[in-house]
């Protein structure tokens, strides 16, 4: 059995998207700033992704811009706010403790610079309310960046509302959408969003492309110099290919989009009932307000190294918390920032899944799951303990 439980990481490349890119390496493999034929061919197909890309958004093809991905539109959305914010003296950023790193690490960047940054709470059940984004706006904010879905606890965001927020207050409201785009619904103009992120290897789509969108209006500081690509905002030869996979597997994932919630939703809930019989577990973000395919849980008396060794030795392959923190030892910001404390939040185990998963996969996964915790307990000195009740468990 190999079963793929990580999507949340990266997913499959669709087959759409693969046919769609082919040409674009095959044929017309032109750049678009030539003027010979097949320089204007990858021309066209550009402009053509773009206005895909944008009807898909809700958006204008003049406020897209195509980045290596969703780090990049991140970096770029935040540094942009920011010099536009200075210029008028407003260096106050407001954004939330459970962030990607791509938006932490541009901030702590910015705090360097002098600007204030306020990271607001975040409830054990994973969501901001409105509310505190307008208690923290202040007269010198500039910019408010929350993200529409948690990509370690899948908590979905009231993105809408807080946009309408910062608009009644005239702030700019970016939202790193990369885990929502090609899974939850996205209308940039309706949810009042002015900046957008999103990355296409999330959604069946190729790796290092993203998208950056900024309203019409909205300058654009470049975070690469050189040629005039991408209205002279972002340099360098656009990756065609990349671009058509993307437009491709974004038309695919808003295609059916309701379909997909609604098979990978029934295979998340079982997931969920079939791993919460295992004694002192807890699910890590509200149980329903999560994206369709996210489930995550910790276990006490584990380490969630160990979990994931021994899970892939069953063929399952599952991940801690996010793949750009695995590795470090240091446990997942996102589940200290829900309020788990340090021992409980090494516990922790991620399984996201896509609706190329069964139902057969899933119960193979819930007594693989089961299996290897009770292995683990059985050898962990300090279950040893908890059990002896020479310490109290935290997990009742
Ligand atoms: C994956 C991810 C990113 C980074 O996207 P890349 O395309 O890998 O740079 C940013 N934010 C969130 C929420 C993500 O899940």
């Amino acid at each position: 059995m190999q079963i793929y439980l990580d999507n949340a990481a990266t997913t499959k490349m669709s087959k759409t998207a693969i046919n769609a890119m082919l040409p674009y390496m095959n044929g017309v493999y032109g750049n678009p700033s030539s003027l010979h034929s097949v320089g204007q061919r990858a021309n066209e197909a550009l402009a053509d992704a773009r206005e895909r890309v944008a009807k898909l958004l809700g958006c204008g093809a003049n406020e897209i811009t195509f980045t290596s991905g969703g780090s990049e539109a991140d970096n770029q959305a935040i540094v942009s706010a920011a010099r536009i914010g200075e210029k008028s003296g407003k260096k106050h950023i407001i954004s939330t403790a459970f962030e990607h790193h791509a938006v932490l690490h541009t901030l702590n960047k910015l705090a360097k610079e002098g600007f204030e940054i306020t990271l607001l709470d975040v409830h054990e059940n994973g969501i901001i309310l409105p509310e505190q984004v307008a208690d923290a706006i202040r007269e010198d904010t500039c910019l408010v960046t929350v993200m529409y879905a948690n990509n370690e606890i899948g908590t979905i965001q009231p993105i809408q509302e807080i946009g309408k927020i910062c608009h009644e207050k005239g702030v700019l409201f970016h939202t790193d959408a990369v885990q929502a785009a090609g899974h939850l619904h996205i209308h940039v103009k309706e949810q009042n969003i002015d900046m957008l992120s999103l990355s296409a290897h999330k959604f069946h789509g190729p790796k290092g492309i993203g998208v950056l969108y900024a309203r019409k209006g909205i300058r654009l500081s470049n975070l690469i110099e050189g040629g005039a690509q991408e209205r002279g905002k972002r340099a360098g030869t656009e990756n065609i290919p990349a671009i058509v996979g993307m437009a491709a597997a974004l038309e695919e994932a808003c295609g059916h989009i309701d379909e997909y919630a609604e098979k990978v939703t029934a295979l998340r809930d079982k997931l969920i009932a079939g791993l919460s019989e295992i004694p002192h577990s807890i699910l890590n973000g509200d149980a329903k307000r999560r994206l369709p395919g996210n489930v995550n849980f910790c276990f006490e008396g584990i380490e969630g190294e160990s979990l994931l060794l021994l899970l892939d030795d069953k063929g399952v392959y599952a991940s801690s918390g996010s793949a750009c923190t695995s590795g470090s030892l240091d446990p997942s910001h996102v589940l200290l920032a829900i309020g788990r404390v340090h021992d409980i939040a090494h516990g922790s185990l991620r399984l996201t899944l896509s609706d190329e998963n069964t139902e057969e996969e899933i119960e193979y996964t819930i007594g693989a799951v089961k299996e290897v915790v009770e292995y683990l307990r059985g050898i962990s000195p300090i279950w040893r303990d908890l059990v002896s009740g020479k310490k109290e468990f935290i997990i009742k």
